[in-house]
Parts: C-alpha cells; sequence; structure tokens
C-alpha cells in the first residue's frame, strides 16, 4: 500500500499528442514506481477525437475527470479536419472550457537555455547562456474577458472596437502571492510588468503586487514598463528570474521569451487554479508530423516533471526528470526539431526511451 495517491487526469489529444503523452506517461510510471506514491492515471478525450466521438470537443465526462483530479496533464489538440467546424466545437474550445472550469488563472512559463541546444536560439550564444526565467502569466481576467467588449456602429455610421482592461485588487493579489511563492523557491527576484504610466489598471496592479511584496521581504521587487521588458528580454535575458504580468502583456511576452531557446519541442508549461492545475507542452498538435514517431516529446515531459513540483510537491523528482532530459541531450541524440549536424537524430519512443533509461539511474 502506498502512502500518497494522487488522481491525474490524462488528455492525449489530436496530432502528435498520442505519441508524446505516452513518452510522458513511462517517465511518471518509473516515478511511481521507485516512490511511495500511487499515480493513479485516467485518461479522457478531449479536442477533435473528442469531437468525432461525442460531438463535443469537451464532453462532461472529461471535465467531471479533470475536476475530480489533483492535475491535468494534456499533449495538444487541434488539426485541419476540425478547422470548417463552428468555433464552438473546435478542438481548441476544450482548452478554454478547461481553464475556465477548473479556474486556472496563473499560467507558468519556464524557460530554461539547455547548454547543449544554444546554437537553436536566434541569439547569440553569451547572451542566452545560463537562462533560467519563469514567466508568470495571470490567465483570467483583462482585456480577453472584461466588458464591455465588441464592435459596434457609432452615430456616424462607422464602426468602433471596444475592449476593456479590467482587474479587481483580489485578482492582482492572488497572483502576486503565487509569483512571490515561486520567485521564493528560486533566485528571489521578482519583476512585475505593467504601462503604469499610462494605464491605470495596471497603477492599480503596481499597488497591489507592491503591497503584497511587504509579506515577502525575501523576495527582491522590481517593476519595469512592458516595453522595456520587450526590450529587454532580448539585450540581456539573463538579468530576470521570476516575471509576473497581466494576461495581454504575459501573453506576448511569454512567446517572446519562448523563442529564446528557439526550440519549440522543448518548452513546458503549467496553468494553476486553487484546486487543481493542467500541465502541456506549449506548443500546438504539429499534424504535419503526427503519426511519424518524430516528434520531440521533450517539452510533455518537462510538463510531467513540473507537475510534480507545483501539484504533486515532488520537488526533487520533478529535478531528477529534468537532470535526466539534461543527461540524455549530453549523450548526443536529438529529435528531428533540434537535430545539429554532429548529433544522432532518433524518433519520438527512442528519445523517451533515453530519459527513461537516464532517470532510472539517476534514481539509483
Ligand atoms: P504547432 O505548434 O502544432 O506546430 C508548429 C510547427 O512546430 C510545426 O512545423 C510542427 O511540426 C512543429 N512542432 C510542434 N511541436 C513539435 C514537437 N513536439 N516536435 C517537433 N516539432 C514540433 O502549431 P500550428 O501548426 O500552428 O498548429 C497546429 C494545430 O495545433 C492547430 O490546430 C492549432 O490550433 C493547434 N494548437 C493547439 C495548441 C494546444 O493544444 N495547446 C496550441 C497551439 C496550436
Amino acid at each position: 500500500m502506498k502512502n500518497n495517491n494522487f488522481k491525474i487526469a490524462v488528455f492525449a489529444g489530436d496530432g502528435i499528442g498520442p505519441e508524446i503523452m505516452k513518452e510522458a506517461l513511462k517517465i511518471l510510471k518509473i516515478i511511481s514506481d521507485h516512490k511511495n506514491i500511487d499515480l493513479q492515471l485516467q485518461e479522457g478525450l478531449v479536442g477533435g477525437i473528442a469531437y468525432d466521438n461525442y460531438g463535443t470537443p469537451l464532453p462532461d465526462s472529461s471535465l467531471e475527470l479533470a475536476l475530480q483530479s489533483d492535475a491535468v496533464l494534456l499533449g495538444a489538440v487541434g488539426g485541419p479536419q476540425w478547422e470548417s467546424l463552428d468555433y464552438s466545437l473546435r478542438p481548441e474550445r476544450a482548452l478554454l472550457g478547461l481553464r475556465g472550469n477548473l479556474g486556472l488563472y496563473a499560467n507558468l512559463r519556464p524557460i530554461v537555455a539547455f547548454d547543449e541546444l544554444l546554437d537553436a536560439s536566434p541569439l547569440k550564444k553569451n547572451l542566452i547562456q545560463g537562462i533560467d526565467i519563469m514567466i508568470v502569466r495571470e490567465l483570467t481576467g483583462d482585456v480577453y474577458f472584461g466588458k464591455p467588449r465588441g464592435v459596434k456602429k457609432g452615430k456616424n455610421g462607422k464602426r468602433k472596437g471596444v475592449n476593456t482592461m479590467v482587474y479587481s485588487e483580489d485578482e492582482i493579489r492572488r497572483i502576486a502571492i503565487r509569483a512571490f511563492e515561486i520567485a521564493r523557491t528560486r533566485q528571489k527576484n521578482l519583476l512585475s510588468a505593467d504601462k503604469a504610466n499610462v494605464l491605470e489598471t495596471t497603477e492599480l496592479w503596481r499597488d497591489v503586487v507592491t503591497e503584497v511584496g511587504q509579506n515577502y521581504p525575501d523576495v527582491t521587487l522590481k517593476h519595469m514598463y512592458v516595453d522595456n521588458c520587450a526590450m529587454q528580454l532580448i539585450r540581456n535575458p539573463a538579468q530576470f528570474d521570476v516575471i509576473v504580468t497581466t494576461n495581454l502583456f504575459g501573453d506576448i511576452l511569454s512567446d517572446e521569451a519562448a523563442m529564446l531557446t528557439g526550440s519549440i519541442g522543448m518548452l513546458p508549461s503549467a496553468s494553476l487554479g486553487e484546486k487543481t492545475a493542467l500541465y502541456e507542452p506549449i506548443h500546438g498538435s504539429a499534424p504535419d508530423i503526427a503519426g511519424k514517431n518524430i516528434a520531440n516529446p521533450l517539452a510533455t515531459i518537462l510538463s510531467a516533471a513540473l507537475m510534480l513540483r507545483y501539484s504533486l510537491s515532488m520537488p526533487r523528482d520533478a529535478d531528477l526528470i529534468e537532470n535526466a532530459v539534461t543527461e540524455t541531450l549530453k549523450e548526443g541524440v536529438r529529435t528531428q526539431d533540434i537535430h545539429q549536424p554532429d548529433k544522432k537524430i532518433i524518433g519520438t519512443e527512442e528519445m523517451g526511451n533515453h530519459v527513461a533509461k537516464n532517470l532510472r539511474k539517476l534514481l539509483i
């Protein structure tokens, strides 16, 4: 009998989803076999495959499974065969449905430059060497949800578009607390990106983040205007530890930061709520390479590591998985997307097997 039981909802999704998920589950199984935990991995359908089977991208049974779980691990959804469907039935709606129903308000995107892959970055090696940034983006507020919104015809007969940037004090406080807590486990430097010089909403953002900071004297808080932050991410990314920002600014900054490493198949993400969280690679379902055993499973494996760290309180095991990935890259094996001239190209399953082998070594 194991001491800790965790229920994990597993949604492989579409395209390369099933292939990359299989490798992540292989890694989780090794952890659960070696440790005193019982990981109950319960698979469900979301996305295009759910639409094909149930006529909806997020069936009630899948939502219920997610709501009853300690965490959700997701592959990717979407594909050309579902692109002509009504917007409400598209595979991607499942993501919005999960985020909304699970109350996932904090999106975390770690940006780590692996020494072995520095050549993949469009930036000079010396700029990105050693970068380890965590972007904490607020996920449920801001212009994406604020009202009024829409396009209306004005009295002069011309159309006018409106979106509303809105944040309550409580929404800002809870994301700030998350960011300070995360900074505490890292280098203890938190940068809050806003536009407090021209937007009152983010003036409030700055005030509340500063207030929350008084409870975290061990963390150094700095504020930066988001336009400068976007520039600094390219100019000198190594200066950042944790960045916290609004939904809109985070959407843009996190994609910009993702490209620092240049390898989409390597980047995991976490979306945290009060009760549960969802972990997924940042890339999509890559229909162009689906079913060919060439997709890179490392972003999904690294997402599973984040799940251990943030949902299952197993930070050491998360470190071990990340170290096993580093060891694998050091061995000189690469999937096609991160290929370098002198390295050996291997497939999705082989890559999973290499990480599994290295993890087993680290667990001894
Ligand atoms: P994509 O991320 O799927 O693919 C972009 C490019 O990167 C492709 O050339 C692809 O082959 C490559 N790529 C992506 N992941 C890879 C991996 N793990 N290993 C190797 N190469 C990889 O983005 P896209 O082509 O714009 O979208 C394809 C589908 O995915 C669309 O239906 C889109 O809506 C959906 N999508 C889903 C998510 C999600 O599930 N979270 C996110 C983005 C896009």
